[in-house]
């Protein structure tokens, strides 16, 4: 059997694969990405991403241009509405996206969350990916198993084409497979957390909907009918939206929603019988909040849906899985360039796992409450399942499908023209009610808009020196951020002051594997010397230095000392993915010895005696 040796194999090319693939290869790692489909998706998934995101797409050269190219028209991804079905008028509307929350996030980050088909930001990766000399990406290669050791891997891998199976030695595996991933299940790894939350049937199609939608463009509708509950995702009104409405398995199968049906579920959904519309692909999937125990197994790593899945509901997890390749990329090519000791991998599991245990927790209230909407209306969801089993009911498929169509209309008719009456506010009581159903939508803000999860999140781990110090708190820790200097945060977003083309943020200054030590007050000068001997001592582990009053915006300088307990010195030094891993805020110069200690303990290498390494040796041995 053929075999091929690479340091890195990763499965599955989603975007989360994608994105590892690319950070791996900036930072001098080769890697082989194989991926069972022979071609990218052609329908989307996830539609926000965040400002983190962003922020890491643009450490792989993804520019502003690129994104907003593929963005979802700002206007119309400014609202969710509440209809019973799109061609009636508004049950509900909020504004997610106003000019005012836009601006809210301008402290924190130089990104806007966006509206972004799934489908089109792999394009985007798979681009930034095809242009890497040290990625190797195989569509329609199917990865079937592996023997591990403690060196690693022995995949087999199917060329689906050819039916061929060839053997991928690889040091380290990189499970992106997705929310069933095989590596992970014959790893036997289990999934902790709330199964079954809802079953769903997902309608892909292509249509004009703009006149349905002119007078409240949205990026969703949440559609209350007891005929065609569900939601739509608009990802371009003029050309292609999805549509999700609930099954319930115990009277019925995804088997019974043919094309012909989920036509008419559709069109009920729109209000619109005779609109010109094509479905172009049909799937089901089972809305799950679980978490895998461990995120790794020996020399096997989890990253994205293959390691958390959860609800919708709030847009996160593809942003998660995003922030997983970029925690774990910096880590696994420190230990293979032997810069780290193996013990760094283990902060993966150990900073990334908390995160998502919060975002799913936050998913799942999200959806749940959801219902509140619903409630409002004066509609009972634990009613929809009745609605299936009758329709599942001996009598009922017994029927002729006319005869069926009427009850079921029969059935119906009264609930949609109350909420009918509700949405006209056709009496004082239905006006009341409409005021709640709008009040009740309201209070869903923390499912559309969540600053604080995306950035807020501050890590504990031995890859965080002094991680134990307690970071200011938002008074809403989903929708707010509190930035800070605080070991394990993000590095604050600030604006740098400079010619065009220099830096513009914060953010520009780290990245691409190195470190920054950077200081202000009594501490900005020194950076730059102490960061080059302690680079030289390390036996040449990247570590920039930069002197954050020469370079800070002036109207910026001031957050410095606020966001460093209020103090006007400090040094800390950033790791290569943004968060700060040790912070020297006494008055007191920071020594050679103190930063040197702080790397090691990230890195997890013994401190070098003070005889400097000749240049280019290294301190530890490259693990093998
Ligand atoms: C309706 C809906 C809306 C969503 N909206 C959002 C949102 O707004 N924002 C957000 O952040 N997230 C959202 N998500 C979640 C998001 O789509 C996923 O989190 C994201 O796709 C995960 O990316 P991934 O790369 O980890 O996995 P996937 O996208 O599932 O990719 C895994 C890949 O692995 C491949 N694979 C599997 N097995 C093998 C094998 N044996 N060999 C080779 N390849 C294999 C698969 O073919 C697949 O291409 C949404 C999800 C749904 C269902």
């Amino acid at each position: 059997m053929r075999e091929l040796e690479v340091p890195v194999l990763i499965v599955g090319a989603g975007p989360v694969g994608m994105l590892m693939a690319a950070l791996l290869a900036d930072q001098g790692i080769e890697s082989l990405l194989v991926e069972q489909r022979d071609d990218l998706h052609l329908a989307p998934q996830a539609h926000v991403i965040n400002t983190r995101t962003q922020e890491i797409l643009a450490g792989i050269g993804v520019t502003d241009e690129a994104l907003a190219g593929i963005t979802t028209h700002s206007a119309e991804a400014r609202f969710v509405t509440w209809r019973q079905n799109l061609a009636e008028g508004d049950l509900a509307r909020i504004d997610i996206g106003s000019a005012g929350y836009l601006a809210s996030m301008a402290p924190a980050s130089s990104k806007r969350t966006a509206n972004i088909p799934q489908h089109h930001l792999e394009r985007l990766l798979f681009a930034q990916v095809s242009r890497r000399v040290r990625c190797q990406t195989r569509f329609g290669h199917a990865w079937q198993g592996a023997e591990h050791s403690g060196h690693g891997a022995v995949s087999s891998v199917k060329d689906v084409a050819t039916g061929e199976t060839y053997r991928v030695r690889s040091d380290w595996l990189i499970a992106a497979d997705g929310a069933g991933s095989p590596v992970r299940r014959s790893l036997g790894l289990p999934m902790v957390g709330e199964t079954n939350l809802a079953h769903l049937i997902t309608i892909n199609f292509e249509a004009d909907i703009r006149h349905l939608v002119k007078e409240s463009p949205s990026i969703l509708f949440w559609v209350l009918s007891a005929a065609a509950p569900g939601t739509f995702i608009v990802h371009d009104a003029a050309r292609y939206s999805v549509f999700m409405t609930p099954y319930f398995p115990e009277y019925e199968s995804p088997a019974d929603f043919p094309p012909d049906r989920c036509e008419r579920i559709l069109r009920a959904a729109l209000g619109d019988r005779h609109l010109p519309l094509r479905i172009t692909s049909l799937s089901n999937w089972t809305m799950q909040a679980h978490i895998a125990a461990p995120y790794s197994q020996g020399r096997t790593f989890l990253v994205g849906d293959a390691a958390h899945r959860f609800p919708p509901t709030g847009g996160l997890g593809l942003n998660t899985g995003a922030a997983d390749a970029h925690n774990l990329a910096w880590k696994l090519a420190c230990v293979i360039k032997g810069r780290a000791g193996p013990g760094l991998l283990d902060t993966y599991g150990d900073e990334r796992k908390p995160v998502a245990e919060t975002n799913s927790r936050v998913s799942v209230a999200n959806h749940r409450k959801m219902r509140q909407v619903t409630a409002a209306l004066g509609l009972d969801e634990d009613k929809l399942p009745t609605m299936a089993r009758l329709r599942a009911s001996a009598p009922a498929r017994a029927l002729p499908a006319a005869l069926r169509s009427a009850v079921k209309r029969l059935l119906v008719a009264p609930i949609d023209s109350r909420t009918r009456k509700v949405q006209r506010a056709a009496t004082p009581g239905f006006a009341g009610i409409r005021r709640n159903v709008q009040l009740a939508a309201e209070a869903q803000m923390e499912h559309f808009n969540t600053l604080g999860l995306d950035l807020g999140y501050v890590y504990r781990s031995a890859a965080v020196c002094g991680g134990g110090a307690a970071a200011p708190m938002a008074s809403n820790p989903v929708l707010e951020v509190a930035q800070s200097l605080t070991p394990g945060a993000r590095l604050p977003h600030f604006r740098l002051q400079g010619a065009p083309g220099s830096p513009a943020t914060s953010h520009d200054l780290v990245g691409h594997g190195h470190f920054l030590l950077a200081g202000f007050g009594r501490h900005g000068k020194a950076c730059a010397g102490l960061a080059e001997s302690a680079s030289q001592q390390l036996g040449g582990v990247a570590v920039h230095a930069v002197d954050l009053d020469a370079v800070t915006h002036h109207a910026d300088r001031p957050q410095l000392s606020a966001w460093n307990l209020g103090l006007p010195d400090a040094a800390i030094l950033v790791r290569p993915d943004g968060h700060i891993a040790w912070r020297h805020a006494a008055a007191t110069d920071a020594r050679l010895e103190d930063v040197l200690g702080a790397l090691c303990r990230v890195l997890q290498v013994p401190v070098p005696s003070r005889e400097p390494l000749p240049s280019g040796a290294r301190p530890v041995a490259p693990v093998s």
